[in-house]
């Protein structure tokens, strides 16, 4: 059972959409290819995930706070009394590893899954342990894609190709599943430290991003509205316009966080496609409301 789906990171989600708003620069139009074959591998491995049978709980992509920086985990599996801990890595191409180093064959990229995989491990494994909780944690770093290849001087237990997901799911359904209050618990507890909102550092910023209603499927800035519905005029997409300023607005948080979201301000983003009236309705029914000394604005719940 799945306590927590997944989203994009909001990396991926400002580098979305600021690519349809404005010409993204070479590197961080690199840097949105990567996050997009990130995503995919990830709801690739969701997929294979749906195996799992049996009493076993499922938390996708948590952000956890960890002294002053927050770690991700990509998946966490629940089953009996131990954690699995999933980080999937969606290469492809020829690679090698010694001593710890990955290198691509065309460019030298180099990384250490091993240690990357050991230190999340160990992060996560302090954090239940300062919760009160001692599980077993077992952490496993999957390549996602089968036209990913590996040459390896040793065996390497915590690595899991494509090709081994599923006898490694049924390994795990034939595992004890008793279900356990306190795994139930901890599982809460670590919902509760999730935080949805994480903006890493370093975020891309543009000076020149242009404004309008976008559309949720083609993000064409065209389109036509009725007294109910906002309907695209490239792809012919109809959604209804209280969705539709839902979504701005959330996009207008995310491209501006330094940003105060106001009727006002939201109004002229949309380039005035909706009415101050029907605006002002939407955020007080979908965001919350603060009150300041001249003005009331929005944040997200
Ligand atoms: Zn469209």
């Amino acid at each position: 059972m799945i306590l927590k789906g997944r989203s994009k990171s909001v990396r991926h989600q400002v580098l979305e959409a600021l690519s349809y708003r404005t010409e993204l620069t070479e590197e961080d139009w690199k840097k949105l290819q990567n996050q997009v074959k990130g995503y995919e591998g990830e709801v690739q491995f969701d997929e294979c995930a749906r195996q799992l049978a049996g009493n076993v709980w499922v938390l996708q992509d948590l952000l956890l706070p960890y002294e002053d920086t927050t770690f991700q985990l990509d998946t966490l599996v629940a089953r009996g009394e131990t954690l699995y801990h999933y980080e999937v890595k969606n290469y492809t191409g020829e690679y090698t590893q010694k001593g710890g180093v990955l290198r691509s064959q065309y460019q030298t990229q180099i990384m250490d899954p091993e240690s990357q995989i050991s230190r999340a491990n160990t992060m996560l494994h302090n954090t239940i342990r300062r919760l009160g909780y001692y599980f077993e944690i077992k952490s496993y770093y999957v390549y996602i894609n089968p036209a990913f290849h590996l040459y390896s001087e040793r065996k390497m237990d915590a690595v899991l190709f494509a090709g081994q997901l599923p006898q490694h799911f049924r390994e795990l359904n034939k595992k004890s599943d008793v279900e356990s209050n306190k795994m139930k618990q901890l599982l809460h507890e670590l919902m509760k430290l999730h935080d949805p909102h994480y903006r890493p550092n370093k975020m891309p910023h543009y000076e020149h991003v242009r404004r309008g209603v976008v559309c949720g499927g083609c993000h064409s800035f065209e389109h036509t509205t009725t007294r109910q519905n906002l309907i695209c005029n490239s792809c012919g997409k109809k959604e209804a316009i209280a969705a539709a300023i839902v979504r701005t607005a959330e996009e207008y948080v995310l491209l501006f966080p330094q940003k105060k979201l106001t009727t006002q301000a939201l109004y002229e983003w949309c380039e005035e496609s909706f009415s101050m009236q029907r605006i002002r309705y939407c955020l007080k029914k979908n965001f919350r409301r603060h009150h300041s000394t001249n003005n009331t604005y929005f944040t997200v719940r």
